[in-house]
């Protein structure tokens, strides 16, 4: 456990459900913790009590990538986790591949409805049919975007080139139609109401969700216990700041008690809500102060940043998040007028002191 993370409570201990397991870790909810073929190897998905339209079952808070391995432990958790019940609803946080990509599965199996964020729901589509031209992370013009921000060395840029259809080959499908959910809905699930709480900078429009019966608060990937939420500028809004819009949501979540128990997408179940958004938001002070000295020091690539911030050796894909993140830091200094930036002759963009 790192520092930061010893000032949070994780009231389960080391308690966690191997894979194909559930857990109750609040009335009429469970954690299903399923593993990710990525370098962070789990999602955390939620299953809770409910009745739609006269059915009993279960309403399940996102879903894991779409894999063989991924459908295996589902079929074990419908064998042994449900009650012997049904999936009512499919309630997607976020269009990202561990949340959105087995939700076409899940829906058409059980005959259950999705509900999402029009701007997520949307996107997902657009990127999971688009294939080589909507996919996000991917493609030749995903390697001209990199390249445009210092990454310069071939093999990178040719398995870049090469993942065309990267967001797709986790997201095959996504229902053909959804129930909307927005900022501020109240979303009854198990005679109990969620307020729908929207965060931006991580994804265009997510979803957490917050009861305060049960005082339980299931945050997505907006906020996490361990590891800092990704907050990346993408190839398809590539004049994006999406760091002030992370940092403007963080107030969002100010309104609940200090000891809510909250529910993240990756890590630990945890008390300390608060102290976490205090955290993440030293994080970030912290890492623009560097990125302005380094800035002061030579003209810097977002690729400059990327070891300054990124102490250890990255993949390819920690590298694409990395770089979206320096890039993200970078723009935020930039549209605060604390930076100017340019194009040089190698075709290369850097930012300097404004
Ligand atoms: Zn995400």
């Amino acid at each position: 456990m790192n520092p930061l993370e010893q000032q949070l409570q994780y009231p389960l201990g080391e308690t966690q459900p191997a894979a194909g397991q559930v857990l109750d870790v609040a009335p009429d909810l469970r954690w299903v913790r399923m593993p990710l073929p990525f370098a962070l190897d789990h999602v955390n998905i939620w299953l809770m009590r409910d009745r739609v339209d006269g059915r009993d079952g279960w309403t399940v808070v996102d879903c894991g990538v779409s894999r063989e391995d991924t459908k295996a432990h589902w079929e074990k958790i419908f064998a042994e986790g449900l009650d012997g019940l049904p999936i009512v609803r499919v309630l997607v946080t976020h269009m990202h591949p561990d949340h959105v990509g087995l939700a076409y599965w899940l829906c058409e199996r059980f005959e259950a409805p999705l509900a999402m964020t029009l701007t997520d729901y949307t996107t997902a589509r657009l990127f999971s049919e688009g294939g080589a031209q909507g996919g996000a992370t991917g493609g030749e013009r995903a390697a001209a975007f990199f390249r445009r921000h210092g990454v310069v060395d071939g093999p990178s840029l040719e398995q870049l080139r090469e993942r065309k259809s990267y967001y797709a080959s986790l997201v095959p499908a996504v229902p053909p139609a959804f129930d909307r959910i927005a900022d501020g809905d109240k979303v009854r699930i198990g005679g109990r109401e969620w307020q729908v709480v929207i965060g931006e900078g991580h994804a265009p429009e997510h979803a957490s969700l917050y009861c305060d019966a049960l005082g339980v608060f299931i945050a997505g990937d907006m906020v996490l216990p361990r590891i800092s939420t990704n907050v990346s500028v993408q190839d398809y809004e590539p004049n994006g700041d999406p760091l002030r819009l992370y940092l403007q949501s963080l107030d969002k979540y100010g309104f609940m008690p200090a000891d809510t128990l909250v529910l993240p997408s990756h890590g630990r179940p945890f008390h300390g809500l608060h102290t976490r958004i205090a955290q993440q938001r030293a994080h970030h002070a912290e890492r623009l102060a560097e990125v302005k000295e380094a800035c002061a020091q030579s003209p810097c690539s977002a690729a400059d940043i990327v070891p300054i911030m990124f102490k250890r050796k990255l993949d390819l894909h920690q590298l694409t998040f990395a770089l979206g993140e320096a890039l993200a830091h970078l723009h935020t200094l930039y549209f605060r007028g604390e930076l100017t930036r340019h194009t040089d002759a190698d075709g290369v963009i850097r930012f300097s002191p404004a």
